[in-house]
């Protein structure tokens, strides 16, 4: 078969799929997501569960588990065992939360509330999306590809809000554009020193876990008229995320921050790779330049 045959026979095929087989094709496309990855501890009690791409965190309390970030139906076992190889138990996961409404950070919801019994919270703009397993969504709500099963929202969460559980405190911060409830969370992790709380060495450590700032290919900032405040919605996303202190810069796919290297240190050691302030500091600067460079070409009608 050629090369033109192999793609026309890819795409027909691909009409008559299952909706759970086109969703695992469309994770084939970037293997990095579906990668399993080595479940580690971040700081205090926070933990990377994820895939070497999709972003999972857990937050341990003695009220029970955290979890952000469901992933794709298939991520759900690989971060169940991630969890176990913590030592934690799946079942004891009491919240989940998201970064934002697309398949690859939420897909899995469904079956970790089935599995589960969590408690699931979600930011206002995105629980339409959510509850109606994708096709709610401005941009990707008529294709089959973006679907997932549909998960009920237990608590609407608006902008600044805070979820609690245990003594630990996150809080919700809309960053629209990207989806229109695109949340970045933040918490703050308190370090003791070698010799224990409040002796030399204590210090918190601000942790800011990005939504996503990412204009996707094909998103209309100009004239879209399923989601007409989408410029400005980015431009308030900005605006939030360079006004949070960072210092131990996270986000829903590991490409944001440096995963792979970072880990890499960690390994060696290094219990301070994940902070990383300039890093955070840039990442938001380019994205900005990024998205007022796309926005200036769509307004010129290039
Ligand atoms: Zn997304």
């Amino acid at each position: 078969m050629t090369l033109l045959s192999l793609r026309k026979f890819a795409s027909t095929i691909l009409l008559f799929l299952p909706l759970a087989t086109a969703v695992q094709l469309a994770a084939q496309q970037n293997p990095a997501w579906t990668t399993p990855f080595p479940p580690f501890r971040i700081a205090g009690n926070l933990y990377y569960v994820g895939s070497e791409d999709l972003a999972s965190y857990l937050v341990a309390t003695p009220q029970g588990l955290i979890l952000i970030n469901s992933s794709f139906e298939s991520s759900v076992p690989l971060i169940r065992k991630s969890v176990e190889t913590l030592g934690f138990h799946f079942t004891d996961i009491k919240i989940l939360l998201i970064s934002h409404a697309h398949s690859d950070h939420c897909a899995g919801s469904a079956s970790v509330i089935q599995l589960t019994g969590a408690k699931y919270f979600v930011m206002d703009g995105d629980v339409p999306v959510v509850e109606s397993g994708g096709k709610a969504d401005f941009q990707y709500g008529g294709s089959q590809t973006g679907r997932y099963p549909p998960a009920h929202v237990d608590r609407v969460l608006h902008d600044g809000d805070t979820v609690s559980l245990g003594g630990t405190v996150l809080t919700a911060h809309l960053t629209p554009g990207h989806t229109k409830g695109t949340t970045t969370w933040t918490m703050d992790e308190t370090e003791f020193g070698p010799t224990g709380p409040n002796a030399e060495g204590h210090r918190t450590l601000h942790v800011v876990i990005v939504g996503s700032p990412n204009v996707n290919a094909g998103y209309k900032l100009v004239g879209n008229q399923a989601y007409p405040q989408i410029a400005s919605d980015y431009k308030h996303g900005f605006q939030v995320l360079n006004s949070l202190p960072c210092d131990i810069f996270l986000g829903a796919h590991g490409a944001y921050f440096g995963l792979k290297e970072k880990y890499a240190r960690w390994q060696n050691g290094d219990r301070n790779a994940f902070i990383d302030p300039v890093g955070y500091k840039s990442y938001i600067a380019e994205r900005e330049r990024t998205f007022e460079a796309e926005l200036k070409r769509q307004s010129a009608g290039r």
